[in-house]
């Protein structure tokens, strides 16, 4: 097996994904899960990626997977008799992964994950705590003022951050490329707009077709989720693995999506879009975080998923059903990658920080990302930015 087979059965499997999910279309993706499985299996050198594919594809992790993400064949009727139904299944593909893991040697998949990241789980617990620490006082305030629930949570964050009409968003990526110097997006990004749509999804399906998806833009969040696929699609525009060792894993991209998210939101915005990405960005980072937090303790097996949701969350809001923890926001993701969300935009904060010390406007601070991040985004260490 070479790099351009796995390179292009990951391409095409990211392409079917993009197909269901963007355009309705009905493709049997676990075909593409078994194709990747065996070009990994194959492989005799265990790079990362090949590493992971051999989790996530793994036959039986990717089906539970799907039938969770998708909420397949679980009765739908209200959230409370959703989240019952869910309950075996999520335990079961946390099993199902760390079996896969355990396989290849590690002590479990979380084990697995923090070495691909290069961040202690230490460090990951001790930065989503002084998160939560940093933003509670203001999003308390906010949730009681607004009258949010853990359930309207996303709809609430729409509503109370909406603009007076919607954003072009075309004018956003030009924007961007004026600003920052980005040609390279004219020429390979493709934009999807969809009312009722997903709220983000980017993929590469070649180096000149890049595609992002996601609502219209007209509230704050949905603008910081825009810019959040726009910084995937830089990452993928300007960066093609030359071996099997130099692919861009789950935890590099998020996390520096997260931060090339942060930094441009504060370079284009206006002043009023910025003021309302800040009270969408508080009431994130203390939620990501939180779901960062609880996750940590469900990897570290504890036996009451129950307890632990609502002892994080309520540091927050009350909860009314503690089995709700089987449709946390980690499960639209995908797990142990919701915590590269706050770390990656606690690292844009520090970030913006160097960049003012430096004085780096424009262009050249558009080379200096380039320079720093976004060519070196498969080798980087994260934790060296926090
Ligand atoms: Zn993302």
């Amino acid at each position: 097996m070479n790099l351009q087979e796995f390179l292009n059965a990951y391409r095409a499997f990211g392409k079917a994904e993009w197909e269901n999910v963007v355009e309705g279309a009905n493709k049997d993706l676990n075909l593409f899960d078994e194709t990747l499985y065996a070009l990994a299996a194959e492989s005799e050198k265990r790079t990362p990626v090949i590493k992971r594919a051999l989790v996530e594809h793994h036959p039986e992790v990717a089906r539970y997977r799907r039938r969770i993400e998708d909420f397949e064949g679980y009765p739908k009727d209200d959230m409370l008799t959703l989240s019952r139904a869910m309950r075996t299944d999520v335990m079961k593909l946390m099993e199902l992964r760390n079996m896969a893991a355990q396989n290849l040697g590690y002590h479990d998949y979380k084990d697995l994950d923090c070495e691909q990241s290069r961040i202690h789980e230490e460090t990951i617990k001790d930065r989503l705590q002084e998160v939560v620490e940093t933003h509670a006082s203001k999003a308390e305030a906010l949730i009681e003022k607004h009258k949010m629930t853990w359930e309207s949570w996303f709809q609430d964050l729409r509503e109370l951050t909406a603009f007076e009409e919607a954003l072009n968003p075309q004018d956003i990526v030009e924007k961007v490329v004026e600003t920052f110097g980005f040609t390279k997006l004219r020429d390979v990004l493709s934009i999807h707009q969809d009312e009722q749509g997903i709220a983000g999804f980017a993929r590469k399906f070649s180096d000149r077709d890049i595609r992002i998806a996601g609502r219209i833009i007209d509230n704050a969040s949905d603008l910081k989720t825009f810019i959040h696929e726009l910084s995937h699609a830089i990452l993928y525009a300007y960066n093609t693995p030359k071996t099997l060792d130099d692919f861009l894993l789950p935890a590099n991209d998020e996390f520096l999506a997260n931060l090339l998210e942060t930094v441009i939101a504060k370079k284009v915005c206006t002043q009023t879009q910025k003021w309302m990405i800040q009270k969408v960005d508080t009431l994130e980072m203390i939620r990501m975080s939180l779901s960062g937090l609880f996750e940590l303790d469900l990897w570290n097996k504890v036996k009451t998923p129950e307890e632990r949701f609502v002892h994080h969350y309520e540091r927050l809001m009350p909860i009314k059903h503690p089995e709700y923890w089987s449709l946390d926001s980690f499960r639209s993701v995908d797990p142990l990658f919701i915590q590269y969300y706050p770390l990656g935009r606690l690292a844009g904060k520090n970030m913006l920080v160097i960049i003012d010390q430096e004085g780096l406007e424009g262009t050249e601070l558009g080379d200096w990302l380039y320079d720093h991040l976004i060519n070196r985004a498969t080798e980087i260490e994260l934790a060296s930015f926090l």
